[in-house]
């Protein structure tokens, strides 16, 4: 099944990059959608530890508080046994955020949590099972079809992270 879509800015990648810009452009007003290959967030084991600086940022973003009503596990300190010995390896409590521990989320968790936040704004979308498929990797400009969809693509995957205006924008094939 083929489907047009519309916005004004398109993020490829529904990873933490992606999802963290969407919202924060969303929060800005800027009309965007996030664009996901897979069904949801539940797969590969992408790591849980959300780490202080993080936190902060959500602190400054205004979204900590709801964040901290999720379940998740927080560790002020890190310890590691050598022999007989335990050893303290990390030290959270005296850092100078509000935060002074290490939370552990699941990062599909985690990603609900962003989309959930992001939705607030009406000017956000997120599409799952939508994997645009640029023709010449890299080429910016003319990525698959033709329909002028969006002038601004941001790729927020590993293997391909750029921003490009696009006068022709990608057809994007959504896998029903
Ligand atoms: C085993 C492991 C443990 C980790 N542990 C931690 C940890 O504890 N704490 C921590 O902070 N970090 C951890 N990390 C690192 C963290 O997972 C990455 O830094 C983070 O996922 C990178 O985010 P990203 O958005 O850049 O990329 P990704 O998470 O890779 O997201 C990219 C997204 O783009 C989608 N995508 C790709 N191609 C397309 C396409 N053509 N069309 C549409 N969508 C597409 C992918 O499906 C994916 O959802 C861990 C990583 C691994 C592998």
């Amino acid at each position: 099944m083929t489907t047009t879509l519309q916005t004004g800015c398109c993020i490829v990648g529904a990873g933490p990059a992606g999802m963290m810009l969407g919202f924060l452009l969303a929060r800005s007003g800027v009309e965007v959608m996030v664009l996901e290959k897979h069904a949801d967030f539940l797969r590969d084991f992408r790591g849980d530890t959300i780490h202080p600086s993080t936190l902060e940022l959500m602190y400054e973003l205004g979204i900590l508080d709801e964040f901290l009503k999720r379940p998740h596990q927080e560790a002020r300190e890190l310890a590691g046994q050598v022999g007989n010995e335990t050893v303290k390896i990390g030290d959270f409590t005296h850092l100078p955020t509000h935060c002074k521990f290490l939370a552990f989320m699941p990062q599909w968790d985690f990603l609900n949590f962003l989309v959930e936040q992001a939705k607030r704004y009406p000017g956000f979308q997120v599409t799952m099972q939508a994997e645009v498929s640029p023709s010449e990797p890299m080429a910016g400009s003319r990525l698959c079809a033709n329909a002028p969809v969006c002038r601004c693509w941001i790729w927020a995957h590993p293997w391909m992270c750029s921003g490009c205006e696009s006068a022709a924008a990608p057809e994007i094939r959504v896998r029903a």
